[in-house]
């Protein structure tokens, strides 16, 4: 341990990027920095928004379009590639993966994130960090916790309730923290019911450190600390960027035995053990890396993030069609979203070309609108786009959202594309019906206008520097399609669960759907989509048959052999949905518990197996206060989507929940479920003359709800009067 005060240095950074050097200690500066999904190296003065430009790294597909892959392998892979170059470029920490869950389409960092549901979420965050760190580099996984819009996100409340915080919004991190064991872990700007993250002890430490067991160490997202005092104390270890007024209040809050000196040599101690680890890795690192390979990495990983939403045949395109490209999305690409994540990409793809590649010539084009909404283009540009639209076979219209659409920083106010464009494809639309969109954008756009009049819609997500020639590969066939949105396309943002919640007001954000978040939520309305949660097309299909489930020593066993059925090549992506029927707690429809690819030739069968478990299908029980497996009968629904189940199959699950004697406080209905209590009653009945009560079926069902104790008052009996027949009946338990 080094003297105190350097202790205290250590928990905040030296500058905008970098931890203190610890001369004592060997310990040299160490820069942490973005990411996650290429290095963001600054060389030149600092920001942490993406002005200032950063030395060249391979730009992957953002969060969103690596959740569309559902490809833990394919992760774990880009993150290997994220680990090299982090390593080759002195980064020591990439700050990432981000995995909030998406609450609201609205939120202006949705391409940041994964999903609207926190199984998957939680999955390809852990699939990433081991591909990181599996170089020898730590990650941040960020931000935690319950930061799900960007709206006022430095103050505002994120008020939840306890189950919906630890089943939809804590969930992922656990997962994180605990299978991929995270260097570092970030907390958020907000406030979370009550308290700042970056002060919630509640989250750092009895959550996080407690009962998850995380050993890293919490730093705080720039610039969420406002008493570096009280953060230490809650568990906070490195302040970045450091704030000399807060070094100092620490300095003062020792003198002042405000703070122990054990309080910070434990954050000390946990930061240099880290960043010893990124200091190992970074000694005699290679300076270079693979530019062309992680080029190739991010194309492959760009193929598997597009997801085909409609398609009424007319993909994939022979080569020979006389196409029309249309909107500037296809010359100059918007590949990845806007603020502190932005890379300098090593090289950039477009469409347009890749697509005269393919083909073997120019296509006629027309950019047809802008993607900055500050500089509109003259009648003339869309005039041009709809004459180049006239005279093709085939209009290949590129729509979506600029940076100033979306960004971190700010939410959207609509779900639509913009007007400028919804106009154009209109006019598009009236002299050419053979229309394919393909969709550029980080947070889902409502297609309802003109779902029914194009003939496909290909969601191009913002996918890396290589998306271009990975989207014209998917429009003429030489890519199957295999991706699947991680979540749901509304046909109106009204119908989004959060709708009304979001983005609440200076008093906080009241998490009211609770639970029905996304999908949970559309199923439980039985609300009619544009497209489900894990909705995705082919250019082959696929059957299903013999599904079978069982029950194991830690969750349940899937099995179910996948076929392809149609002309061509393809990979599916098999997914099992759980629900508990008659279950005693408040349940969603179904929640995703597990998944599978699977890649098949033509006319061949795999089977596919899916182990579900445990901890996956625990609830949060509020009245213990802990995780506990319901005992009962659950229901194992696999498809190809959230709402294209193929095949169903129940099984008895065991439990886990403790023995809960029947009190005077227990209704009528929970006793019932106890061997004897029914015997019991009649008896009682039968001593205030009431004796038919159990035959009597009406009667019964008004009373099911009634406590023990409410119906031994409307006979005039006391409670002591059963307490003795009430112990014998609990000995059964
Ligand atoms: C973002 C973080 C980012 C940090 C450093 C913050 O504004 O919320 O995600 O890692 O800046 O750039």
């Amino acid at each position: 341990m080094p003297d105190i005060r350097s202790a205290i240095a250590l928990t905040g950074g030296s500058d905008f990027w970098h931890s203190h050097a610890v001369p004592d200690a060997g310990l040299p500066e160490v820069m942490l920095t973005d990411g996650p999904h290429g290095v963001r190296k600054q060389a030149g003065s600092s920001d942490h928004i993406g002005i200032n430009d950063s030395v060249p790294a391979t730009c992957f597909p953002p969060a969103v379009g690596l959740a569309s892959t559902w490809n833990p392998a394919l992760l774990t892979e880009v993150g290997n590639a994220l680990g090299e170059e982090s390593r080759a470029l002195g980064v020591g920490v990439l700050l990432g993966p981000g995995l909030n869950i998406k609450r609201s389409p609205l939120c202006g960092r949705n391409f940041e994130y994964f999903s609207e549901d926190p199984y998957v979420a939680g999955e390809l965050a852990s699939a990433l960090v081991k591909g990181i760190q599996g170089q020898g580099i730590g990650t941040s996984v960020k931000h935690f916790a319950a930061n799900n819009q960007e709206t006022d996100r430095m103050r505002r409340d994120s008020q939840i309730d306890m189950r919906t915080l630890r089943e939809i919004y804590l969930r992922g991190f656990q997962k994180v923290v605990t299978s991929a064991k995270p260097w570092t872990v970030m907390c958020s700007y907000n406030k979370v019911n009550g308290t700042y993250a970056s002060e919630n002890h509640f989250l750092l430490t009895e959550v996080l450190r407690d009962e998850w067991g995380f050993d890293g160490f919490v730093m705080s997202d720039w610039g969420a600390v406002h008493d570096r005092v009280k953060a230490l104390k809650a568990g906070l270890d490195l302040e970045m960027p450091a704030r000399a007024q807060h070094e100092a209040a620490v300095v003062a809050a020792l003198e002042a035995g405000e703070i122990d000196q054990a309080t910070i040599e434990t954050a000390y101690s946990r930061i240099e053990r880290i960043l010893k680890l990124a200091q190992a890795s970074l000694e005699g690192a290679p300076t270079q890396f693979d530019v062309d390979g992680h080029h190739a990495l991010a194309r492959k990983a760009a193929e598997q993030s597009i997801v085909l939403l409609a398609n009424d045949g007319i993909l994939p395109l022979a080569p020979g069609t006389d196409v029309a490209v249309v909107g500037e999305f296809a010359r100059r690409p918007r590949y990845q979203g806007a603020g502190s994540s932005r890379v300098n990409p090593t090289r950039l793809d477009n469409a347009l070309d890749a697509i005269a590649a393919i083909v073997g010539h120019e296509v006629p084009f027309a950019p047809g609108f802008s993607t900055d909404k500050k500089k509109p283009v003259g009648e003339s540009a869309h005039a041009e786009a709809v004459e180049v639209a006239k005279n093709a076979d085939v209009v290949l219209a590129f729509l979506g959202l600029g940076e100033s659409h979306e960004s971190e920083g700010y939410d959207r106010d609509t779900c639509d594309l913009p007007a400028e464009q919804l106009a154009l494809l209109e006019d598009i639309l009236a002299v050419n019906q053979n229309v394919v969109v393909v969709l550029s954008n980080g947070s889902s756009v409502l297609v309802t206008s003109f779902q029914a009049r194009v003939r496909a819609i290909v969601e191009g997500w913002l996918i890396g520097q290589a998306g271009g020639p990975a989207t014209a590969d998917v429009l003429y066939g030489n890519v199957n399609p295999s991706g699947k949105i991680t979540e749901t396309i509304p046909y109106r943002l009204e119908d989004v669960p959060s709708f009304v919640h979001f983005p609440g007001d200076t008093t906080g954000v009241r998490y009211g759907e609770g639970l029905f978040v996304g999908y949970r939520g559309y199923d439980a309305l039985a609300t009619e989509v544009a497209y489900p949660f894990g909705h995705g097309l082919s250019y082959t299909t696929f059957g299903y048959s013999d599904l079978s489930v069982s029950s194991t020593d830690n969750g349940l066993s899937v099995a179910v052999t996948v076929t392809n059925t149609g002309s061509r090549a393809g990979r599916e992506i098999v997914q099992a949905y759980v629900s508990v029927p008659g279950s005693k707690v408040v349940r969603v429809p179904r929640e995703l518990k597990g998944f599978a690819d699977v890649t098949l030739e033509p006319g061949a069968s795999a089977k596919v197996e899916i182990a579900i478990g445990g901890d996956d299908l625990a609830f949060w029980s509020v009245t213990d206060e802990a995780w506990l497996v319901e005992k009962g009968s659950y229901t194992v629904d696999v498809g190809s989507s959230s709402r294209d189940l193929r095949l169903q199959a129940s099984v008895d699950v065991a439990g886990n929940e403790p023995r809960r004697p029947i009190t005077l406080e227990s209704s009528i209905k929970e006793a019932l479920a106890v061997p004897g209590f029914a015997e019991l009653l009649n008896a009682v009945a039968t001593s205030f003359g009431g004796g038919g009560l159990a035959a009597d079926e009406e009667m019964m069902q008004m009373m099911l709800d009634t406590p023990i104790s409410a119906l031994l008052g409307f006979a005039g009996l006391s409670g002591e009067q059963i307490q003795p027949q009430l112990d014998q009946v609990n000995a059964q338990l």
